[in-house]
């Protein structure tokens, strides 16, 4: 088949609906889909709705204008905006019915001033911060706050939730006192006798490992597209990787001994090569990190001088004609190269990996049902 595009993604689909049926299989709990960034750059609506296909129950955003591409999609799940929004957005979210985070007592406050002047009612989760030290009302603060917030008709608690700062490392020590910190608050509400609201904590590794973060949902993002919440804690078996980035040699030549390669000449043939030229480059997310490596012929070869804004150089053992296929992330044969493995090389995490794959590069679907 003639390839369309230089470079691409194809996201295997399939891969994200049987990720999130096994997800909400092992939790036995209803499950919010995490597409923010794009779908960790998968492809936001897309992933919902493969998501939905399997089983998720809620999505989550960290933006309006994520929230609001998901409703010109056509999604209807519930979404909840996990980050925050401006007071000038509250009119957006709630006329398209998108829940909003919460984050500290002002905000509840503005939340609600501005949903008064509207004559709408806001449908809030409140965000404890029970040691993630980033967004969220202290515990011990939190059952004012949750007593203004409920005095407050232009507000609805749907939700109370918490996040989790250490749940991918080996020590379960420090998630259980976060747990544990969140529980008390939920307790303070239990005895008012007030029905709860929807609690949530878990990310991916809590929902995964800690079965009493499950509560009443769980906020799954990277288990999702099939990759490994940390090097700690890694998936169970049958998880599968969504993403495979591919392109195509643009260029093959050789050159003689002694020949500089790239911006500065950082590599130099050391007898005649053969060096092809792949069209992609650090403006579509891979980066001047050393070394690098691609898997080309089902063989990983290196990537040799410095990445370019738009193309980088490999040395082939042998010539190949033009248009081979490159894989720069998945499979190719019985090669494999994955966001981790290129996460450990770029010195970061799998999830800046992969969004940071640009919109430049197209994204193909496959296994859609
Ligand atoms: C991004 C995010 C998640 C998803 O985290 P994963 O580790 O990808 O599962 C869950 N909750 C909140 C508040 C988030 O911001």
């Amino acid at each position: 088949m003639e390839n369309r595009f230089v470079t691409w993604l194809e996201i295997d689909l399939s891969a994200i609906e049987d990720n999130v049926r096994r997800l909400c299989a092992l939790t036995g709990t209803p499950l919010m889909a995490v597409v923010k960034a794009n779908g960790y750059g998968h492809g936001a609506s897309q992933v919902a709705r493969a998501a939905a296909s399997g089983g998720a129950a809620w999505l989550g955003v960290a933006r309006l204008a994520e929230a609001l591409e998901l409703r010109a999609a056509g999604l209807r799940l519930p979404i909840l905006i996990l980050g925050v929004v401006s007071v000038a957005e509250v009119e957006a979210a709630v006329a398209a019915e998108v829940a909003l985070t919460v984050p500290s007592v002002e905000l509840a406050r503005a939340y609600g001033q501005r949903a008064t002047a509207l004559g709408m009612q806001a449908r809030i989760h409140l965000k404890v911060d029970s040691g993630m030290g980033r967004l969220g009302v202290l515990p011990n603060e939190a059952l004012a706050v949750v007593h203004e917030v409920q005095r407050n008709t232009a507000l609805r608690l749907e939700g109370l939730f918490t996040h989790l700062a250490r749940a991918d490392e080996h020590d379960p020590a420090p998630t259980r006192a976060q747990l544990t910190a969140f529980q008390s608050v939920v307790d303070g509400l239990s005895e008012e006798g007030r029905p709860l609201p929807i609690l949530h904590a878990a990310n991916s590794v809590a929902a995964l490992n800690f079965p009493e973060s499950r509560m009443g949902l769980v906020r799954v993002g990277i288990a999702m597209y099939g990759l490994h919440p940390s090097a700690e804690a890694p998936l169970p078996e049958g998880f599968r990787p969504a993403l495979t980035w591919k392109a195509q040699l643009a260029s093959c030549k050789e050159l003689p001994k002694g020949h500089g390669v790239s911006y500065g000449h950082e590599y130099v043939t050391r007898g005649r090569e053969i060096i092809g030229a792949i069209p992609l480059g650090y403006a579509d997310g891979f980066r001047r990190a050393r070394p690098n490596t691609v898997l080309i012929k089902g063989a990983r070869v290196p990537v040799v001088g410095r990445v370019c804004m738009d193309q980088c150089m490999v040395r082939l053992p042998a010539p190949l004609p033009l248009g081979t296929e490159v894989v720069l992330i998945g499979r190719q044969g019985s090669q494999v190269i994955s966001a981790e493995e290129v996460a450990v090389r770029w010195d970061t995490n799998n999830y800046e990996v992969v969004t940071g794959l640009s919109a430049r590069v197209p994204r193909l679907y496959t296994g859609e049902r």
